[in-house]
């Protein structure tokens, strides 16, 4: 099984009240396909510029990811700079500059036609939607997305909505697009909108996977050693799909084994900038941490 995997591709600026660094390898597409690589081979869809550095694209070989979907066009690729409070949850963007992006138009490598999973990373839902519409018979699809589409954009997500089989988002974005203050409430109305499954990130406090008939509530893991929060949730999203893909099983045990190993990864990429962690993350180390969200759930009846 394999996974098609469409977002942005970034060069980030990152600001922490300690540590502050450039041109990082960034973008929700990077994040997503790097995580779900732990599980399956990944299709990349996305775009950078002739300034994106030859060392990233050896990243993403290291990592067998496919980039015949990836093109490269005269220009600058996407850049975005954001800084961080001493409460990490806390985030600023300082600037965005879609360079390449903004004449982008998707045009998928037949090879990547029947992909049969597809995990539409953050991006515009209008690509989102492009991107889906070439994929030939998709058997799980998932999308992510940000406050931005949903203030701008939101009649291409409800519509996206109604072509996706599972929707992740963060809790203000749940609270947003639903007007919902409660997250129960607000992951029942999203079902209500097309997908089969929400999925709803806590940040640090872990997540809500929700289903007509299942809910499910993931721990947090308790991380004393965060360095940089920045693409948590692409790589939740991709690490899940791509555990999904690996299954090829969609059923409630897979499911919420999806959301752990999803935890678990995101878990890894925040202990150090952009993608460096998971540079040097083995197997061994992800099972090891999936032991412990186990047992940090597991009580027995006295
Ligand atoms: P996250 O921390 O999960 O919100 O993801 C952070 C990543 O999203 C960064 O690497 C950015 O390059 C990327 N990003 C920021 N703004 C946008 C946007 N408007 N569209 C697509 N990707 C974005």
């Amino acid at each position: 099984m394999s996974v098609l995997i469409t977002g942005s591709v970034a060069l980030d600026s990152v600001k922490t009240p300690v540590e502050e660094h450039h041109d990082l390898l960034g973008g929700s597409a990077s994040y997503a396909s790097v995580a779900a690589s732990f599980f399956v081979p990944v299709n990349m869809v996305g775009i950078v510029g002739t300034d994106f550095p030859k060392k990233y694209i050896e990243l993403y070989r290291k990592h067998g990811i496919n980039l015949d979907g990836l093109q490269v066009a005269e220009g600058q690729t996407f850049r975005w700079s954001g800084e961080y409070e001493w409460d990490l949850n806390q985030r600023r963007t300082l600037s965005v500059c879609l360079n390449v992006f903004e004449t982008f138009l998707p045009r998928l490598p037949d090879a990547y036609k029947a992909t049969p999973y597809v995990l539409l990373a953050n991006i515009s839902p209008q690509l989102q939607r492009h991107v889906l519409a070439q994929v030939a018979a998709p058997k799980f699809v998932v999308a992510d997305t940000m406050d931005l589409w949903i203030e701008t954009q939101r009649d291409a997500l409800v519509e996206l909505l109604r072509q996706v089989d599972c929707l992740v988002l963060n809790e203000s974005e749940a609270r947003e697009f639903t007007k919902q203050t409660n997250l129960i409430k607000a992951g029942r109305h999203i079902l209500k909108q097309g997908p089969k499954f929400v999925i709803i990130k806590k940040g640090e406090h872990g997540c809500l996977l929700f289903a007509n008939d299942m809910f499910f509530s993931a721990p947090a893991y308790p991380l004393e050693d965060i360095h940089d929060p920045t693409g948590a949730g692409d790589c939740f999203a991709g690490a899940f799909t791509g555990y999904l893909a690996g299954r090829d099983r969609i059923d409630h045990h897979s499911l919420r084994n999806a959301v752990i190993h999803g935890s678990v990864i995101a878990s890894y990429c925040v202990e150090d900038f952009s993608l460096t962690r998971l540079q040097s993350l083995t197997q061994s180390e992800i099972k090891q941490r999936y032991d412990l969200f186990q047992s940090m759930s597991r009580f027995e009846m006295e």
